[in-house]
């Protein structure tokens, strides 16, 4: 049985961060310098369906295995997990200490390093490439590095060829490459995997009353001290909202001909024709 565990992040929705920054509502929260998110709508990281995604393809593929989704705090957590139980993940983790409050990407690795450990370890750690929210892409890496295994970055495809050995094709920007790699290993999904599935209503529904495990730093044999001491090495100075500006500009004419050549002469004065 091959163990796959995928990280998956909660992140606030890219589409009403961005309809909140245009209308001038997006604010940043001037002790923790992150985004406020009171009224914006949060879910799992686009990337990290896309590893769940990745690993129901094993599946479908033949490969017998279990599927472990792991998170690391998070306001609404239920829906993450709720997602990944309705697109068929076995288990679900949620790791949730107070010592965990001020984390950086490091701190986060250091958390979900160890509760892999607690968790016997595993096979295959499939995790998003980036989260969509501060587009680090350093804790799958950082998570390879503390479990002293190979990572594979970039991934548009992950097949087991043989027992114990995976093929990655990683998308690189002239085309792809494909890489072996021996498992162990972490192995990060982009975007160019396609299109995650859609659950199904009935494994939806079911999904309601499947509930994830509840850990804490203790349950997983973290000291608090350690992750406080490993979480705050990289502190956010400042952060700043793009000005956004929309203008709109009323044409008038005797008729539609009239507007369409001002429309045409106004695109053409913007360069965009
Ligand atoms: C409990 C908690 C408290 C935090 N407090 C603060 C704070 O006070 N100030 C602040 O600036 N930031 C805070 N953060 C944000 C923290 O810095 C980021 O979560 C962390 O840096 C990881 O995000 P990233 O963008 O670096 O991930 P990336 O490296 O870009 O993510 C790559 C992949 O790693 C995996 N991954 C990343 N994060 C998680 C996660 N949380 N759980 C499971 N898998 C994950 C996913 O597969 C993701 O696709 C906090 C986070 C947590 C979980």
């Amino acid at each position: 049985m091959v163990k796959i565990a995928v990280l998956a992040k909660e992140v606030p929705d890219s589409d009403i961060v961005d309809a909140f920054a245009f209308a001038g509502r997006l604010q940043i929260d001037p002790a923790t310098k992150t985004i406020r998110r009171e009224n914006i709508a949060v879910g799992m990281n686009s990337y990290d369906a896309q590893a769940v995604e990745a690993a129901m393809r094993l599946r479908d593929a033949g490969v017998d295995c279990t599927i472990q989704v792991l998170s690391v705090g998070g306001i609404a957590p239920q829906a993450l997990f709720q997602r990944s139980f309705a697109l068929g993940a076995d288990e679900g983790y949620h790791l949730v200490d107070n010592s965990f409050a001020g984390v950086d990407s490091m701190g986060c690795a250091h958390i979900l390093a160890a509760a892999i450990r607690h968790l016997g370890g595993a096979d295959l750690i499939l995790c998003g490439r980036q989260g969509t929210d501060y587009d680090q892409g350093v804790v799958g890496p950082t998570v390879a590095a503390l479990l002293d295994i190979p990572c594979v970055s970039i991934a548009k495809d992950v097949r087991l060829v043989s027992p114990g050995i995976a093929r990655v094709v990683r998308a690189i920007p002239d085309g792809e490459e494909t890489v072996d790699v021996e498992l162990p290993a972490v192995v990060t999904i982009s975007n160019e995997l396609g299109v995650p599935r859609y659950p199904t209503a009935m494994a939806a529904f079911a999904a309601r009353r499947k509930k994830p495990v509840t850990l804490s730093a203790a349950d997983i044999g973290l000291d608090a001290a350690r992750v406080a001491l490993s979480g705050e090495r990289v502190r956010r100075v400042e952060i700043d909202i793009p000005k956004r500006e929309g203008t709109c500009q009323f044409l008038e004419g005797n008729s539609a001909s009239d507007v369409a050549a001002k429309l045409a002469q106004a695109l053409s004065k913007e360069s965009v024709i």
